[in-house]
């Protein structure tokens, strides 16, 4: 694991959120994009050289509105940077740690990524997340 890659917010009016956080961090969002895949809506601002996420459910379906009808707003998830994903998962695997995702998926913002089962992990939500065009 290479830095905190981003810390994932999960929020309920993204607009409303992307204000707060610009007004926070002195920055607007570098970007929004669509995750169709898994129903959300998502904002990045970079704080130097890690990012905060923020995540609005598209559907009743995404995992980020089955969050918020447990939970409050807030930190929902923490992402390293990792070199080789599918040694990561390799790697954690063999430890005997539960990973959601057994093999990388498309994430946002140009990312591979997985999720850890925030059961093995101390009830934090853990992604890997490995660029999807090397620098
Ligand atoms: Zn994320």
């Amino acid at each position: 694991m290479r830095k905190i890659e981003h810390i994932g917010i999960a929020v309920k009016d993204l607009a409303a959120s992307n204000q707060i956080f610009e007004d926070i961090l002195g920055v607007a969002p570098y970007k929004q994009e669509e995750v169709q895949s898994e129903h959300v809506l998502t904002s990045f601002f970079q704080v130097g050289e890690s990012k905060i996420e923020l995540l609005q459910a598209t559907s009743p379906d995404s995992a980020i509105a089955k969050y918020l009808e447990k939970n409050k707003e807030g930190i929902h998830h923490i992402a390293f940077d990792v070199e080789d994903i599918m040694a990561e998962i390799a790697r954690l695997k063999a430890k005997g740690y539960t990973l959601i995702h057994e093999s990388p998926k498309e994430g946002a913002d140009n990312k591979i990524i997985a999720f850890m089962h925030p059961k093995s992990s101390n009830g934090v939500l853990v992604e890997l997340c490995q660029d999807r065009f090397k620098k």
